[in-house]
């Protein structure tokens, strides 16, 4: 690499550059301002920007589904990372506050070895 193209004007210091001001109500869900093409955090691959047309979110109060997404997919291996936006609009909907467009059955069933 050369020494030229090395970025260190920067002003803003890395390691608070990324703190989301995104007001948070509920402490219970960690806050990240996803910027695509960082480092996974549990292998070398890197999170790359990936539309999605369902993704299921597990919430305490039940299951929900967004539609026509996009989330954060590591490129080695696949392990899914949301925006602070999208875990607060499952919430919202999972709380009752913001509202669905509708309701899915979803199978439930005991599997024995
Ligand atoms: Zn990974």
């Amino acid at each position: 690499m050369l020494a030229g193209s090395v970025r260190s004007t920067s002003p803003v210091s890395p390691s608070r550059g990324t703190v989301s001001t995104v007001p948070c109500r509920f402490p219970c869900v960690i806050i990240r301002i996803v910027l695509y093409g960082y480092q996974c955090e549990y292998c070398e691959g890197t999170v790359r920007p990936k539309k999605v047309k369902r993704e299921a979110f597990k919430h305490k109060k039940g299951f929900i589904i967004l539609e026509d997404i996009v989330i954060g997919v590591c490129d080695e291996c696949g392990n899914r990372y949301y925006s602070a936006d999208l875990l607060h609009a499952v919430h919202e909907i999972a709380t009752g506050t913001k509202p669905f467009e509708r309701t899915e059955k979803i199978p439930v069933a005991h599997v024995s070895r």
